[in-house]
């Protein structure tokens, strides 16, 4: 079993509208995964030494208040860590606050990921966030607060000054944004974060699958897991967890990606005469340029094909 992670994205709906929401996830939106569903995967995880961990994420995931909390205490009962992702608009006071956390805490989360910048604050407001941050801190759980920049934004500098008071307690972290989903009409690319040197880019696969409430399994969680089809690997109904992982395993370009990076996939590229920036906000920039081109995968496949042999004789 390759993966060791399941992230459940719940559903597209969200109380927010974020101008640079990788799903653009709204209040109108619908999908929702089942709570038979869900459980249906627990307990064929629960089936893999090797998977540890359950994330309930969205949109969302905690519009379904109650279905969070079943789910996640189901999880925890078969011997899986919970983690929860969310915009912290429950924050709305110090009392409320401190009962959804007790409420996760009871249910088994162990870990709750917050997302705080600009675009999640025209939505939510940031006090809510601090008083959620707080109480999960307080209720004895892990929090993690994510935070997205540009070249434009400064979010790193006002959240760290914000939560100055939780940061002994939570972890806390930067990306570049990314054009997905809704960012791709929201934010002009001039804007992006190029930091990462395009051929030493690493595959940033994590082990973590993603079941997504629009019925597809997706290889990893990338912000652009929507934007490349190849990373669609199966579906809710119709593929096992096992037949998942091996469909990644055996898969030439995944073997090669996940072993050594992009840049024998850029050089080969370069040779047919391909060109590539040499700076990219994020290595599954990288992933995109290749995998969304059909015309440079036609002409890489019998490379590739010879390339993974190479290294899977090597392994
Ligand atoms: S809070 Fe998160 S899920 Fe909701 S719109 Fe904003 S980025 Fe999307
Ligand atoms: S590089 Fe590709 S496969 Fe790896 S995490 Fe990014 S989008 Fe996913």
């Amino acid at each position: 079993m390759i993966f060791d992670k399941i992230s459940i994205l719940l559903t597209d709906k969200c109380n927010a509208c974020c101008d640079m929401c990788c799903l653009s996830c709204s209040p109108q939106n619908t999908l929702h995964l089942d709570t038979q569903t869900i459980k249906n995967v627990i307990d064929e995880a629960a089936g893999f030494p090797e998977i540890k961990q359950i994330l309930f994420t969205g949109g969302e995931a905690l519009l379904y208040y109650d279905q969070v909390l079943e789910c996640s205490a189901y999880a925890r009962d078969r011997g899986l860590q919970i983690s929860v992702y969310t915009n912290g608009f429950w924050g709305t006071s110090e009392q409320e606050a401190a009962r959804v956390a007790s409420d996760l805490k009871n249910s088994g989360v162990g870990m709750v990921h917050f997302s705080v910048d600009n675009y999640h604050q025209e939505w939510i407001p940031a006090e809510n966030v601090l008083r959620a941050v707080h109480a999960v801190n307080e209720a004895g759980m892990k929090s993690e607060i994510s935070i997205m920049e540009t070249r434009e934004t400064n979010n790193v500098h006002w959240v760290k000054e914000l939560f100055k008071n939780e940061l002994d307690k939570s972890k806390s972290g930067w990306w570049p944004l990314l054009p997905a989903g809704r960012a791709k009409g929201k934010i002009n690319r001039d804007k992006l974060l190029n930091i990462f040197q395009a051929k030493k880019s690493l595959c940033y696969f994590d082990k973590m699958l993603l079941m997504h409430c629009n019925g597809n399994y997706y290889m990893c969680c990338s912000v652009y897991f929507n934007e490349i089809p190849r990373l669609k690997i199966g579906t809710i109904s119709q593929n096992s967890l096992a037949e998942l992982s091996d469909y990644v395993i055996s898969d030439d370009w995944f073997f090669i990606m996940l072993n050594i990076g992009f840049e024998w996939f850029l050089n080969k590229a370069e040779e047919f005469g391909f060109v590539f920036p040499e700076l990219v906000p994020c290595p599954c920039e990288c992933c995109r340029l290749i995998f969304c081109n059909p015309d440079l995968m036609h002409k890489l496949e019998n490379d590739v094909r010879l390339k993974a042999d190479e290294l899977r004789q090597q392994t």
